[in-house]
């Protein structure tokens, strides 16, 4: 005896509950999670930012298409704001002046507000930067930190509110079509679905051999993070990110946290498998050598330490869309580092694309041509 659904979403972080949430009201969803928790991997892992000049041209599309729901949420579905107010400064060196005047000028396309900042700017908003370390850079004054948790829960309930069901400890094994559809072997037995969306972050590529579809070519890359506690309160700071084109700056970036901590990271991508990633003590170290050139915090011991996979396709924009060679397979990976602050509008667009209707109809849909995302761009 089979479960049955009309379409099954593999993969309970923030791209499979953003489709859930949007394709519940009009089909039968399920949702089949690995994990005994929802959100256990990426997304529960993120530095939780909303930074609109970050990610490429198509992931800035869909986070200014997710505006709307950040800003003016569903009030059934969130009873506090997802987002807090932390600007965001990409800094460069003294000698990275053209360099950022690119950033600001390429930034601007798309948020109007973004300003070029000397030294002594960039010290009026973080005063910890040494002056003889940074010179130049771009503020974007209305980056956003994200309530990562209570946006994936908006999903959920959004979800079950129209009676999808979310199974989590139930993994997608064998996945072998059906003249009607796909029945997808779990862990707790069959699926029967005409539908299969495959939305398992890391392991998107080997959801899809599974159901002996070729690869996208997806890359999970790991990315370690940590908080630890500066000697003064980063209360009103932003968000700092070294520019990776910097003459003499390396990378690494922090931002305030809850509490009086800092959230700091190397910004590293480091290739690793899909599974559960674990903090690299090498990279941690690195970037407190890296925040010592930048500042004075002087930072020395970490408080808690962390890793996450972000997961890229070959061109870093993300894969949304039905796949070429398998009628009813439909992927939704890629999201790589903005998989958070783009979920609304990827949500809809997926779900718009499933029930075969026009993006720009459906309410919160981004107007993206949904051939920037197909994932037969890399079936030539
Ligand atoms: C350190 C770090 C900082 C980041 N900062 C930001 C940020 O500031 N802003 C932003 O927007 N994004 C950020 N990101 C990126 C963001 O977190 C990801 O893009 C997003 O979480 C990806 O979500 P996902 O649902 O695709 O993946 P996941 O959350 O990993 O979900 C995929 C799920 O699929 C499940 N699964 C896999 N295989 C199967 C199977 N066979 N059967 C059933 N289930 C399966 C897995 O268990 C997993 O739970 C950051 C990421 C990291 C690591």
């Amino acid at each position: 005896m089979s479960d049955g659904a009309d379409v099954v979403i593999i993969g309970g972080g923030i791209a499979g509950l953003t489709v859930a949430h949007h394709l519940a009201p009009h089909r039968r969803v399920m949702v089949i999670e690995a994990e005994p928790t929802l959100a256990h991997h990426t997304t529960g892992r993120s530095a939780a930012q909303y930074l609109e000049t970050y990610g490429g041209a198509v992931n800035q599309s869909l986070t200014l298409a997710s505006r709307h729901f950040f800003f003016d949420p569903p009030p059934d579905l969130v009873d506090h704001d997802l987002l807090t107010r932390v600007p965001f400064l990409h800094v460069g060196g003294p000698d990275d002046r053209e360099l950022i005047e690119a950033e600001a000028a390429r930034a601007a396309t798309f948020v109007p507000g973004v300003a070029v900042l000397d030294r002594d700017g960039l010290r009026r908003h973080c005063p910890v930067l040494r002056p003889e370390a940074v010179g130049w850079g771009v503020l974007e004054p209305d980056a956003m930190d994200i309530d990562v948790m209570a946006l994936h829960q908006a999903f959920v309930r959004g979800s079950r509110r129209h009676d999808a069901v979310i199974a989590t400890s139930r993994s997608a094994q064998r996945i072998e079509p059906r003249p009607d559809g796909w029945r997808v072997h779990t862990s707790t037995g069959p699926i029967d679905t005409h539908f299969v969306v495959n939305a398992a972050g890391a392991w998107g590529d080997v959801v899809a051999e599974r159901a002996g579809i070729d690869p996208l070519g997806l890359t999970p890359l790991r990315r370690t993070a940590f908080t630890s506690a500066p000697a003064t309160s980063p209360v009103g700071w932003p968000l700092v990110h070294t520019h990776v084109g910097s003459a003499t700056l390396a990378p690494c970036y922090f931002k305030p946290e809850a509490g009086g901590q800092l959230l700091c990271s190397l910004a590293d991508e480091s290739p690793a498998p899909p599974g559960d990633a674990r903090p690299n003590e090498v990279d941690v170290a690195l970037a407190l050598d890296h925040l010592d050139a930048l500042t004075t915090l002087g930072l020395r011991s970490v408080r808690r330490a962390w890793a996450g996979l972000r997961t890229f396709t070959p061109d870093r924009q993300p894969a949304i869309g039905w796949e070429p060679t398998a009628p009813g397979f439909f992927w939704m990976v890629g999201q790589g580092g903005t998989g958070i602050q783009t979920a609304p509008a990827s949500g809809a667009l997926a779900a718009a694309l499933i029930m075969g209707v026009d993006p720009a109809t459906v309410r919160h849909g981004p107007t993206l041509d949904p051939a920037a995302v197909s994932p037969a761009r890399f079936r030539a």
